[in-house]
């Protein structure tokens, strides 16, 4: 009898057929376009590192004709009526909605992450459009900021076409993050998806072109950071480039953009603290402490990868952890049982597994997990991780994993783990668990983080602002924040009546 997975499988394979068949090009125009050189390169999956098929690598002139398409279809997407605009929005959410379930097994294929999570990322990803699409209408409406003599209102306009680059966690839901505003807000849009991740971002373009956008307002260059992320974010069409990805690529980005004086929006890296009191509730800051790491393959940026634990509660807490991270499933990402997949690319974990190692040489203790987990041979499988004995200062608890790795350390009392909390170059999220509640609230004040939350894990309400600190980033994404970084503001006065003009030369 046929299990899930043969069945989530067989369904994935008819899905990926025409992936496997011909490289898969860039949208540009509202057209797929083989690209100007003939160059591709492979996609593999993770699952076991055959090849899926080969990807259009592009280059800078792709990229010219992609940003070329988007600045013809500018004038006419910024004109278009809010109300048109809503309508469309909604019929690419409405369109995603009706293929999540071919989205999630594709995205999950092509990059590892479990079924189970990427089908409520693809269900968020019809979300963001639904939100976005709502504020369409008001993007462009300001404030009414009256003086004496002279009445002045701002309004706000779409900044122009930009480029949206984005990496393999969680690619499908992240895309729309970023794309859904930008059209919303009357941007044009040239989207350079990550190498490890090539496939949802075509079907997201198709999606969105059958459900009536209009040629050229969203287009998609595949490639290579160096070879196509680059000449986007240098090129002179482009007036802004929303980036997510590591902070050091953010700087390059800076870099690229200086000439052309781009507008930038980072969501960079992260090495998020969860703090545990002795007076918190446990078994909640448990379950919450597991899911923050070893959902999404612990490639996430928000993931809370440093536990600080109060000295008191350590021992019970890490033997309870210990028990949890024992029973976490590791298996093939489209088993609708799988908690772990495997990670996104064999360079990937690599990196991951080499921190087994630098933990040992740093003086940790690996409490669990620290090797290859036995799914398959060929995969990219690691098991759930575990450090303790560690410190602050070692290298397990300063640099980002991304991995299903995490590194406990112990504190003493409040100030001791404010202080381990913030001494990192990182600032993206923050999660705090305590019956106290001043307590709550004064590390809500004083933590280095862009977003902090109190007895909960990372829940997100889409009018809030999303976005990091120091090395984490730059800008905020949600509700009106996004229009804020994609449209420019204008102040307009009027004069209302004769107030007195300096005369000069009278
Ligand atoms: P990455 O920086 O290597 O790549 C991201 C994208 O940038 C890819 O599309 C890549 O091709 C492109 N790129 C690379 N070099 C470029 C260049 N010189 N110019 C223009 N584009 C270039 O990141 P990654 O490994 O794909 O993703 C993982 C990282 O993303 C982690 O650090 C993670 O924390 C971060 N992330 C952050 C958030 C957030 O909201 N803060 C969300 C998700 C992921």
């Amino acid at each position: 009898m046929a299990t899930p997975l043969d069945d989530n499988l067989k369904a994935a394979n008819t899905l990926l057929a025409r992936f496997r068949n011909a490289p898969l090009p860039h949208w540009i125009n509202g057209a797929p376009h083989a690209g100007h050189s003939a160059l591709t390169f492979d996609n593999l999956t993770p699952i076991d590192n055959s090849l899926i098929g080969t990807v259009a690598a592009g280059n800078a002139e792709d990229v010219d004709l992609a940003c070329r398409a988007a600045q013809a279809a500018f004038p006419a997407w910024r004109d278009m009526p809010g109300d048109a605009r809503k309508a469309l929005l909604h019929k690419v959410a409405d369109a995603i909605e009706a293929r999540a379930r071919d989205i999630a097994l594709v995205e999950s294929y092509d990059c590892g992450q479990a079924l189970r999570f990427m089908s409520k990322a693809a269900v968020r990803g019809a979300e963001n459009f639904r939100f976005f699409a709502d504020r369409a209408p008001g993007a462009r409406d300001g404030q009414s900021l009256p003086a004496d003599e002279h009445i002045n209102y701002s309004l706000r306009q779409p900044i122009g076409p930009v480029g949206v680059i984005t990496p393999w966690n969680t690619p499908f839901m992240l895309s729309t993050w970023k794309i859904a505003p930008a059209l919303a807000a009357g941007c044009t849009v040239v989207h350079k998806p990550a190498e490890w991740s090539p496939l949802s971002a075509m079907l997201l373009a198709e999606i969105a072109h059958e459900a009536g956008l209009p040629p050229g307002v969203w287009n998609v260059v595949q490639g290579l950071g160096e070879d196509a992320g680059k000449p986007l974010t240098e090129h002179p069409a482009i007036k802004a480039v929303a980036f997510v990805g590591e902070s050091i690529t953010g700087s390059h980005i800076m870099r690229q953009g200086a000439a052309t004086l781009k507008r930038v929006h980072f969501e960079l890296g992260g090495k998020n603290p969860v703090i545990v009191f002795d007076d918190a509730d446990l078994e909640r800051a448990l379950d919450a402490v597991v899911f923050m790491i070893y959902s999404l393959n612990g490639e996430r940026c928000t993931s809370s990868s440093r536990l600080l634990v109060q000295a008191s509660i350590a021992p019970a807490f890490i033997e309870k952890l210990q028990a949890r991270i024992a029973r976490l499933k590791v298996g093939h990402p489209l088993d609708p049982a799988t908690e772990i997949g495997p990670l996104v690319h064999r360079r990937h974990y690599d990196k991951v597994c080499s921190y087994f190692d630098i933990a040992r040489e740093d003086g940790a203790r690996i409490a669990a997990g620290g090797k290859r987990a036995a799914v398959n041979d060929s995969g990219n499988y690691v098991e759930p991780t575990l450090f303790v004995d560690a410190s602050n200062r070692m290298r397990i608890a300063q640099e980002e994993i991304f991995g299903p790795v995490l590194t406990a350390i112990t504190f003493k009392d409040e100030a001791e783990a404010l202080a381990l909390a913030n001494d990192i170059p990182y600032g993206l999220t923050a999660y705090v668990w305590t019956g106290d509640v001043g307590r709550s609230h004064r590390l809500a004040r004083a933590l280095d983080a862009g977003m902090v939350w109190v007895n909960s894990e990372n829940n997100r309400h889409l009018p809030t602002p999303f976005g990091g600190m120091k090395a984490s980033g730059i800008g905020r994404d949600g509700g009106d924040y996004s229009f804020e970084f994609y449209m420019e503001t204008k102040n307009v006065c009027v004069a209302l009546g004769s107030h007195a003009i300096p005369k000069l030369g009278a």
